[in-house]
């Protein structure tokens, strides 16, 4: 998707810094932290959402890749949220997972 700020993110338009990269998916810091770590864990592939994600391999991957980040930051107690929809408060509408640590004030 050519106008989606994670595809773009995810393609490194902006040589954003990731902390863990696979053929699969990246993970980076929000821009916008609610917890003293805020990473978000995204596909390089555009799924709008959860509901229209076709491919239940990559959900493993992307856990894989939260256990990654937790491990890269030495992180021994987060949580991990997929917000579906603009009713549950999703914003950027391309799939990913936030990872949160540390004085969470929720996503
Ligand atoms: P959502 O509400 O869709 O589950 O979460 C979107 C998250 O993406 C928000 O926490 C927001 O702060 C973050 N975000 C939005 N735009 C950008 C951006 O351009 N760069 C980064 N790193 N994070 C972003
Ligand atoms: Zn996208």
């Amino acid at each position: 998707m050519t106008d989606c700020i994670f595809c773009k993110i995810a393609g490194g338009e902006f040589n954003t810094p990731f902390i863990v990269e696979t053929e699969d998916y990246v993970a980076f810091r929000d821009i916008n932290p609610k917890a003293d770590t805020h990473v978000l864990v995204v596909p390089k592939k555009h799924y709008d959402s959860l509901n229209e994600l076709d491919d239940e391999i990559i959900l493993g991957k992307l856990l894989g890749g939260v256990k990654r980040v937790a491990a890269e930051l030495g992180l021994k107690s987060y949580k991990t949220v997929i917000n579906t929809g603009k009713d549950a408060g999703q914003e950027v509408f391309h799939l990913h997972i936030h990872v949160l640590s540390g004085n969470i004030k929720g996503v």
